[in-house]
């Protein structure tokens, strides 16, 4: 059995007097432990639906949805749950309460009932761990976007979950802050954490194991980066851009050069140019 499953899995918002909204159709997914998935759709095609069904925040209106063998609409199981699958939200402002770093980072532990130095070894690891230990006593409202994504992304991991699922952590930060973040989750994928990856920037997929593309609740692709780029005429109706790369390439194709459609960096693209002639 995979980590996460998720088995014809369909989510509808029934809330009020407006009529209810179907958000997500039929979605089938696997998430091996310690892979990296990018889900990319734009606005609206069930992105943050789809992050809210990870962790139980959601149960699924049709279908169902299980994380390490847990099924999410086990309500005695939904702390153990939320602890195995952490959250990373848009915008970094909402997610911070407190009035310095390092109490930030503690809310978690703290809730979890550590003793004291257990929660001081926590906080410190994850400080490390997003590189901001020297900054452990400023205010997070000083700190830049990216810095403050980062702080959230340590109080996450302070939980120790296993896998982290981030709703386009970099959509509201600057370029700087967007590297800065984007290294972070690198990191976090090197020591073995599962990645739920969501971004409407296809550029930021490039590295990750594989991408599932949403349009109107439904997955309308499942593939590697590679696969992904190539499907341009289902990218484009799905209103999304292909990055720099690969549409370099593809235009490059078009003209009539010999190039293999899956170069994703600029250096294998380079290297595949000087061998042309
Ligand atoms: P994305 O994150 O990709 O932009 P969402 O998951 O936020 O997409 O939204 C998917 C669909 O569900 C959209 O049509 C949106 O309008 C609708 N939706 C989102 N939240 C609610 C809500 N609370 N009530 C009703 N409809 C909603
Ligand atoms: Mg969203």
């Amino acid at each position: 059995m995979a980590f996460i499953e998720m088995q014809e899995v369909g989510y509808t918002y029934k809330e009020g007097e407006e009529p209810p909204v179907t958000a997500l159709k039929n979605i089938d997914l696997e998430v091996e432990q310690g892979e990296m998935i990018a889900i990319i759709g734009p606005n609206g095609s069930g992105k943050s639906t789809l992050a809210k069904l990870f962790n139980g925040l959601f149960q699924p209106t049709t279908g169902r949805v299980t994380i390490g063998g847990l099924d999410t609409s086990n309500q005695d199981k939904i702390w153990e749950i939320r602890q195995q699958v952490g959250m990373v939200f848009q915008n970094p402002d909402n997610q911070l309460i407190a009035t310095m770093v390092e109490e930030e980072v503690a809310f978690g532990p703290e809730n979890l009932g550590l003793p004291p130095a257990a929660i001081r070894a926590r906080v410190e690891e994850a400080l490390q761990m997003v590189g901001l230990d020297e900054f452990r006593q400023a205010a997070p409202h000083h700190l830049s976007g990216g810095q403050k994504q980062r702080v959230a992304i340590a109080g996450i991991f302070a939980m120790r979950p296993d896998c982290i699922v981030f709703d386009e952590p970099t959509a509201m930060l600057d370029p700087m802050g967007r590297k800065e973040v984007m290294a972070t989750i690198q990191k976090l994928r090197s020591e073995g954490k599962t990645i739920i990856y969501i971004t409407h920037f296809m550029e930021e997929v490039v590295d990750c194991d594989r991408v599932i593309i949403l349009q109107e609740g439904e997955k309308i692709l499942e593939g590697t980066p590679q696969e992904a780029f190539q499907a341009r005429d289902l990218i484009k109706n799905a209103d999304l851009e292909l990055p720099e790369v690969p549409y370099l390439v593809y235009r490059l194709r078009e003209a009539g050069l010999q190039l293999p459609p899956n170069i994703l960096t600029p250096e294998s693209l380079v290297d595949k140019l000087c061998l042309l002639n």
